[in-house]
């Protein structure tokens, strides 16, 4: 076993004498699960998915779909006509329930039921199985290989959905959507019924930690804004009722549905999907969820620490083959990094005989922020003449 993996499973092990909470049974299909069941799985920046436990296991994908169908409505509308009809705010209430702003009916965040039926009615479709068809085609491409839906947990939800289907007609009778209330709540229930593994969730997760680039396949999903924009929504509501805490003490856009699963981003650096099927009273796995925070804990993840990254560009000094000096800049250029810049370009200045050319070679950087390259070309204009910036 790989180091890497060698650690999951050392975390698997850890939580694994947790058996707080209940699987899920308001859907009759959901209830046959194995409580038992754990896994775990994660995804870095060249794409090799490790996983541990029951890593194999099929389970539906439920509440998960939610960030990905909003990606595609974000891809097909834009954000501005996308928050026409579902907020972004945080509900603090469960999952399902009625969700609503007050004047407007429009659901608070996609992340609740209301507000996904909201989101899914916003896919292009002619009919339920044209609408269905685009989704399953999204949730695919972020995971990499082909899905499928699980007939048996639809017909199950589909036959006890009274409460979805009463939120879609608050929706609608608020103007939220126009069509069939029947079309928008079989599509998302066909959208929630889709089988994954840990291992597809875990992909799907790393396609949004890397901007919307799957990075088992190398394809493009979805642009890298609509990936922030769902990274932003996952961040403050992902995990129902207790989104603020999870923030608080884990610190990563993450989502979790009913049947186990939760998919947590590191962005930038690695996706994490792990299952287990027994829920606590907000409706998150509690296996699942100490799992991520576990990780998160070891590893670095909470978004609010600090990070050097940033602040310590590479600046690397050499003589240049015609003379003079050749500093050449690599990594990420923010504005901390510009000061660091500075600072390196002022010694130079300080320890080179006067007219010393010096070429500041900006053109290995992976990331350039604009506002850091003005404030870095400010810095040039106190300097001696001599000082040459190369993009
Ligand atoms: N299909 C489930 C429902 O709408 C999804 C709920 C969830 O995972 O939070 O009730």
């Amino acid at each position: 076993m790989d180091p890497i993996s060698a650690v999951l499973e050392r975390v698997l092990e850890e939580v694994r004498p947790l058996d707080a909470g209940e699987v899920a049974n308001y859907i009759p299909q959901l209830a046959t699960a194995d409580p038992d069941q754990l896994a775990l799985a994660v995804v870095g920046p060249r794409g090799r998915v490790r996983s541990v436990g029951d890593d194999r296991v099929q389970f539906t994908i439920q509440s998960i779909s939610k960030p990905f169908v909003l990606a595609l409505a974000l891809e097909e509308r834009g954000l501005d006509a996308v928050l026409d009809h579902v907020g972004a705010e945080p509900s603090g209430e469960p999952f399902n329930a009625i969700s609503l702003e007050d004047i407007t009916g429009r659901p608070v965040n996609p992340m609740v039921n209301a507000g996904a039926i909201a989101t899914t009615s916003l896919i292009e479709g002619t009919d339920v199985d044209d609408r269905t068809g685009r989704i399953v085609a999204t949730l695919s491409a972020f995971a990499g290989r082909s899905l499928w839906i699980d007939e048996s947990v639809y017909a199950s939800e589909s036959a006890t959905g009274d409460r979805n289907r009463a939120l879609a007609h608050l929706l609608r009778s608020h103007g939220i959507f126009e069509g069939p209330v029947d079309d928008t709540v079989e599509s998302y229930f066909r959208q929630c019924s889709v089988l994954v593994s840990v291992r597809d969730l875990a992909v799907m997760s790393a396609t949004l930690a890397f901007g919307g680039v799957n990075p088992v396949t190398g394809a493009r999903v979805v642009s890298e804004t609509s990936a922030r924009h769902v990274l932003s929504v996952m961040s403050s509501c992902g995990m129902y009722d207790f989104s603020g805490e999870w923030l608080l003490r884990v610190g990563v856009p993450a989502k979790s549905g009913v049947s186990g699963g939760l998919l947590a981003v590191a962005p930038s650096q690695f996706g994490v999907a792990a299952f287990s099927p027994r829920l606590d009273e907000h409706g998150n796995s509690v296996r699942a969820s100490a799992v991520v925070r576990t990780l998160s804990e070891s590893f670095g993840m909470h978004l609010l620490d600090t990070h050097e990254g940033l602040g310590a560009p590479g600046v690397h000094v050499q003589a240049n083959q015609g003379g003079g000096l050749r500093v050449t800049l690599g990594g990420e250029l923010g504005f901390a990094g510009t000061e660091r810049v500075a600072a390196v370009l002022r010694d130079l200045v300080g320890s080179a005989s006067a007219g010393t050319p010096v070429i500041v070679d900006a053109r290995e950087l992976g990331r350039v922020h604009p506002g850091a390259l003005s404030a870095l070309r400010a810095e040039f204009d106190d300097m001696p003449e001599g000082f040459q910036l190369t993009q």
